[in-house]
């Protein structure tokens, strides 16, 4: 188990289509442990396998954020290969993201969504889902086809979140030099 690096946005990688699981094995469950511990050490409520750099058909959700907020028989999501089969109405929510950090945006998306997929036991599962919990399950399954939630804002919006963005990326690879 390990903190991974998170990819800032605008970066090649987040753009990238991500490719199915073919087979639930060490290497995917490591994968989940990763994921799991990554969002939840960056205070977020779910992460996608390509913001930690690896093109794979998984993310993990957990509306709550930590073990200590979440209730009792809820369990944090680790979801593979996911596909919505029904998505209905509508939801404006602002929206933020682990690889846009400190940037949050509105973005309109659909209010209730079913979504199929495979477990980490290799069960398909169906989940049901709405309000913050199918804006998540939306945001972090966009992220496996290479989109962002700027994506939905403005071109201006986008710009300066961008502008912010490569500054901030900038600083980083500063202060890694200084290191
Ligand atoms: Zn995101």
């Amino acid at each position: 188990m390990a903190i991974k690096d998170i990819l800032i946005w605008p970066d090649p990688e987040l753009a990238k289509v991500s490719e199915e699981v073919e087979t639930i094995d060490d290497e995917i469950r490591a994968l989940a442990e990763d994921l799991l511990e990554t969002m939840y050490a960056a205070d977020g409520v779910g992460l996608a396998a390509p913001q930690i750099g690896i093109h794979k058909r998984m993310v993990v959700v957990d509306i709550y954020g930590s073990e200590e907020d979440r209730p009792s028989g809820e369990e944090p999501l680790v979801i593979i290969n996911p596909k919505f089969v029904h998505k209905e109405g509508e939801l404006t929510w602002e929206e933020g993201c682990l690889s846009v950090p400190g940037e949050v945006g509105k973005v309109t998306r659909a209010g209730k969504v079913t979504m199929t997929y495979t477990d980490l036991d290799g069960n398909e599962q169906t989940i049901e889902a709405e309000g913050l919990k199918a804006v998540a399950l939306q945001h972090e399954c966009d992220h496996l086809d290479g989109k962002l939630f700027v994506e939905y804002l403005s071109r201006l919006k986008r710009n300066m979140i961008k502008k912010r963005m490569l500054k901030l990326k900038a600083e980083r690879e500063e202060e890694d030099a200084a290191a």
